[in-house]
């Protein structure tokens, strides 16, 4: 690591899918909090996938494995208790954060509102995976049908930026995740994002972002699968100059993506002379 990173405090605002407690990961949560300690990270947000309302909300993957919508309430609920004793276990050593990510299909935030007053967490990484009940990020070809349904890639944008609107609206997550996941599987979304009616709802919802004062993921997952971090830079830019708290988020999904691409994306912000201070998330009060 280079001297500029001496004093730069190790974090991640969100991170920590195992393969315990997530189909698509891999790796005990155990594990991978001492990766985390490896690596010398200061404090992390470990932010599960939320249960989901029903079986038709599932994953693909987990609906092809049969995996009901009820053993994955109860195996939501054993995330909580074993994230909180590791939280515990490892006090001396990392400050763990017991948190989840939401989802944006009918009905979320009543199931948020329920997960949230029965588990107690720490605070909500706000997210969009799903636009007009379609999965945008799980692989090109949910994507496209989502495309074809909103009429074309601007309008899917749209509506995508709309549901995180109204997400942010409703939950006031302290985390916005992945702010344009939305860009995952389009080559040209420099150019899509450029679009006046989409463009516009980016302005929006940064607007909204740094009025209520929450915390923009720097998605240091977006590297692998996306070409650049989420935010891609012209949105990034934007909210740097709204002021927005921005703070590293690895989005592990086990012990080998574990600050993955964290000295190129701090890099990044060092260049763009982002505060490297990290906000902590504001801890919902019960
Ligand atoms: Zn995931
Ligand atoms: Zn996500």
């Amino acid at each position: 690591m280079s001297d500029d990173f001496i004093d730069i405090r190790k974090v991640s605002v969100h991170g920590g899918h195992s393969g315990q407690f997530c189909h698509h990961a891999s790796d005990s949560l155990e594990s991978v909090v001492r990766a985390y300690i490896d690596q010398g990270f200061t404090w992390v947000g470990i932010t599960e996938h939320m249960a989901p309302l029903s079986d038709a909300w599932r994953y693909p993957d987990e609906q092809a494995d049969n995996l009901g919508a009820d053993f994955l309430l109860q195996r939501f609920r054993d995330y909580f208790a074993e994230c909180r004793a590791l939280a515990q276990k490892y006090r001396d050593r990392i400050e763990i954060l017991t948190a989840f990510e939401t989802e944006t299909y009918a009905g979320y935030e009543a199931q948020v509102n329920r997960l949230v007053e029965e588990l107690r967490p720490d605070y909500l990484v706000g997210s969009v995976h799903h636009v007009a009940g379609h999965c945008i990020d799980y692989d090109a070809e949910h994507f496209n049908r989502a495309a074809e349904a909103a009429g074309g890639l601007a309008k899917l944008y749209c509506a995508y930026f709309d549901a995180q609107y109204e997400m942010l609206c409703a939950l006031e997550p302290a985390v916005v995740g992945h702010f344009d996941l939305i860009r995952k599987f389009d080559a040209d979304y420099l150019q899509t994002l450029q679009d006046a009616a989409v463009w516009q709802r980016v302005e929006r919802n940064l607007d909204c972002i740094a009025e209520k004062n929450l915390i923009l993921d720097f998605n240091l997952r977006g590297f692998d699968k996306a070409t650049e971090q989420y935010p891609s830079m012209p949105v990034l830019r934007a909210a740097i100059d709204r002021g927005i708290a921005i703070v590293p988020g690895d989005d592990s999904h086990g012990v080998k993506s574990v600050g993955r691409n964290y000295v190129r994306g701090v890099s990044i912000l060092l260049d763009l002379g982002v505060d490297t201070n990290w906000c902590k998330p504001a801890l919902i009060q019960y």
